[in-house]
């Protein structure tokens, strides 16, 4: 089968694109060049209305990214252009950064559970790291006893993992073990929110790339991943399959997994979702106009796994080629 949409990729709109020729006219005009039938611009935010924004989401609100509608509106009528989002899930205060009258703004909605590399709002500091966060402000408070509290709160929050790594003798922690163990309970913790439950209730939402752990070297990612268990994955997406909600298939994420797909775990977790009765979305997660083209992934895990039209979400069903 061949996939002829793309509803996860970001554009100048997001601060982590890097390519300064990606307008969304120069999106669209790649999509069309590319043959393909849907495309859904997807840029990441944090809505404006909900509190608890990291300083990195807080530039990117739903009214900013609105400016690129106009650009979807110029599309030919050969390419139904949807307007998207990838928003956030902070497991750490179980808050999903879209409240339900937002995401009414949209046309579909992604949310992520596995933006690992956000600590303290998607995964708790290693144990190591905690002991010597806090070790740290101890430290400090007894040798400047007049600072408030939590001045010395922040201050110890400050400090990046890398620079507290120095001082820890040994790292006890199995890191591909507490990685794995947290995305399955975030996982689980998205499907139980009640805002994302409304969310799916009201705009077709996709999990954004399940289960690829972002922040670790694409090298160790699949050892990383074969920590969780074929029926706990069954488990996952059969509460997912419950409120609605969709897997994507995640190109990047393919990619980094890398292509002998018989030696890429994600073809597992997709496995069990297909088993578990969920529809799937495809996306490149492209930053730049040149990675849309990594949609053809798409086409070989389709053939992998045997995917076919009913399998993929209907909204998007006009958007592949048996
Ligand atoms: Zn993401
Ligand atoms: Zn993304």
């Amino acid at each position: 089968m061949k996939i002829l949409h793309d509803v996860h990729n970001h554009n100048i709109f997001s601060n982590c694109c890097n390519d300064n020729s990606a307008s969304t006219d120069a999106f669209v005009k790649k999509e069309v060049e590319l043959g393909n039938k849907i495309f859904g611009l997807s840029n990441h935010i944090w809505d404006e209305s909900v509190k608890g924004a990291s300083y990195w989401y807080s530039k990117q609100t739903i009214t900013k990214a609105e400016e690129a509608k106009a650009s979807l509106a110029k599309a030919p009528a050969s390419l139904k252009c949807l307007f998207g989002a990838e928003s956030e899930y902070f497991h750490c205060h179980d808050r999903v950064g879209m409240s339900v009258e937002g995401a009414k703004r949209f046309d579909y909605m992604l949310i992520p559970h596995s933006h690992q590399h956000m600590r303290n709002q998607v995964l708790w500091d290693l144990p190591e790291i905690q002991e010597m966060r806090a070790k740290i402000a101890a430290d400090v408070q007894a040798a400047l006893p007049y600072l408030a509290e939590d001045t010395v709160k922040v201050m110890a929050n400050a400090l990046q993992e890398a620079h507290l790594k120095k001082y820890i003798e040994e790292q006890k922690t199995d890191l591909g073990k507490y990685m794995a163990d947290a995305a399955v309970k975030s996982f689980y913790d998205l499907c139980a929110n009640e805002t994302f439950i409304k969310i799916c209730a009201t705009v077709p939402t996709s999990i954004a790339h399940p289960f690829a752990f972002c922040g670790i070297p694409n090298e160790i990612k699949n050892s990383f991943l074969i920590n969780i268990p074929d029926e706990v994955l069954y488990d996952c997406f059969a509460k997912a399959k419950a409120i609605g909600a969709y897997c994507e298939i995640n190109c990047a994420a393919v990619t980094e997994h890398g292509m002998d797909l018989e030696a890429n775990q994600l073809m597992r977790v997709f496995a069990n979702a297909k088993k578990a009765g969920c529809q799937f979305t495809f996306g490149t997660d492209s930053h730049s106009v040149k990675s849309l083209e990594i949609i053809r992934v798409g086409d070989q895990v389709c053939d992998y796994l045997g995917l076919t039209k009913s399998d993929i979400a209907e909204y998007l069903q006009d958007g592949v080629e048996e």
